[in-house]
């Protein structure tokens, strides 16, 4: 095996510890390091480098092995954004990004990545409209929608219809009970505000009728909005009015469902879609691509043509609008097979715990303190609160949690009662084999 360039002598006057590292120069000339190099940019792997040095230089690795270490130090890719298996349970799992894409949306990306007809007929050679192919399918699979728009996430969609239609001081009469904070600090009422609409606040925190609705609403209304209180319930004496109840008071109705469902998803009956809400009246429902739909940030608009023309024409459109990436994984997600997040909520236990006892038989024989437990999954991303999966996970000692989070491929897990639980309802069926190298690689400390 290539075991890298020769040490170069130290010159005179440096000590001895120092003396045999190889120089910077020298290492980056290593024919693996040179082709990451061009590959992966030259900062990335002299980056590698120097950590590789620094740690011969305190005795962690042996000055030899310097250039094997900066090689096996180095990034999959020049980003630095890491792969990570999830093994939270948690399906949409936000600090780790929300829904993974389909193979199928993953490599319409990476078509799309280089110069592409994103906004061009090429039988023409005419410009086109942007985005309208990925719009056409978010059309076919809801025709009870006239039109779509997709912009950056939900909030954008949200930003845009607020400012499009109720711009200039005009009135968005809102629940009390629907004054949502979704997560990190994000509010939907400090977020409407910002657009300089102003809030009409009807009913009460557990109860708001039709009637509330009705009577705020006045010749300063720029719309209704309805807001899915997406990551949490009430319950006991309630009373919230449904898209039915509100369509008929003569002003447009919003209604966001946060999650993306397109169509009724049986599992979550208590997840709004938008093909049953538009079609109770709403005439814009607004969403997240990233959440149940298994798709790209970006959040969609479907309605009727006649909203849903006055955002897409908005000047503001312009700052929101999504790119061409997003375009092509987000009509890949809605035409292409499953995604793995339908996947994930509709895998069947009993295989999940197959799949654990199989993991754990395996690690316990390599000697690892490994049992198959039952688990509790869960959607996550601020959408279905209280909604329990059966889920199956390897139970592992605590310590692994923290290691295994560090490897490559980082997994992670999540830590209940003194131990590290992965849980395989969000870990797609052919990364078992990826979850079980990762603990060997962890029990090495490597
Ligand atoms: C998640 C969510 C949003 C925000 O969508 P982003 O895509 O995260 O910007 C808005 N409304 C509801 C009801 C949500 O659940």
């Amino acid at each position: 095996m290539d075991r890298g360039p020769a040490p170069v002598p130290a010159p005179p006057g440096e000590p001895d510890g120092r003396r045999r590292i190889p120089r910077t120069d020298a290492l980056l000339a290593d024919p693996r390091l040179a082709e990451a190099a061009a590959r992966l940019g030259r900062g990335v792997v002299k980056a590698a480098v120097v950590a590789a040095q620094r740690r011969a230089r305190a005795g962690e690795i042996p000055v030899g092995s310097v250039a094997d270490t900066a090689a096996e130090a180095l990034p999959g890719t020049a980003a630095g954004l890491r792969p990570v298996l999830n093994a939270t349970g948690v399906l949409l799992h936000t600090n780790l990004g929300r829904a993974p894409l389909s193979d199928a949306a993953r490599e319409a990306m990476l078509v799309a990545s280089g110069a592409t007809d994103v906004e061009l007929d090429l039988a023409t050679g005419a410009r086109a409209r942007r985005g309208r192919s990925a719009l056409a399918a978010l059309l076919d699979a809801v025709p009870a929608a006239e039109a779509a728009h997709a912009v950056n996430n939900g909030a954008a969609a949200l930003v845009l219809a607020a400012t499009a239609l109720a711009g200039g001081g005009r009135e968005i009469v809102i629940s009390r009970g629907e004054m949502v904070e979704i997560g990190d600090g994000f509010r939907i009422p400090e977020l409407l505000a910002a657009t300089g609409a102003r809030l009409r606040e009807v009913g009460t925190t557990n109860r708001t009728s039709p009637d509330d609705y009705a009577a705020a609403v006045g010749p300063d209304t720029g719309f209704i909005l309805k807001v899915h209180p997406s990551n949490f319930r009430v319950t006991g004496f309630t009373r919230a009015a449904g898209v039915a109840e509100l369509a008929g008071l003569g002003v447009p109705v919003v209604a966001d469902i946060g999650s993306g469902l397109l169509g009724p998803e049986p599992l979550l009956p208590d997840e709004p879609d938008a093909a049953t809400w538009l079609k109770a009246g709403a005439d814009l429902v607004t969403a997240s691509g990233d959440k149940l739909l298994g798709g790209p940030q970006c959040g969609l608009v479907l309605g009727k043509e006649e909203y849903v023309r006055r955002l897409s024409r908005h000047p503001l459109a312009r700052a929101l609008r999504v790119d061409k990436l997003t375009l092509a994984a987000l009509e890949a997600t809605v035409r292409g097979p499953r995604t793995p997040t339908d996947e994930a909520l509709h895998a069947d236990v009993e295989v999940l715990r197959e799949r654990a006892r199989r993991l754990a038989r395996r690690l316990h024989e390599a000697g690892v303190d490994a049992a198959a437990v039952d688990s509790e999954a869960a959607v996550g991303g601020g959408g279905a609160p209280g909604v329990v999966l059966p889920s199956a996970a390897v139970s592992l000692p605590e310590p692994y949690a923290a290691r295994l989070r560090q490897g490559a491929p980082a997994v992670m897990g999540r830590v209940e009662d003194g131990r590290c639980l992965l849980d395989l309802r969000a870990v797609p069926p052919g990364a078992d084999d990826a979850v079980a190298a990762a603990v060997a690689a962890a029990t090495e400390g490597r």
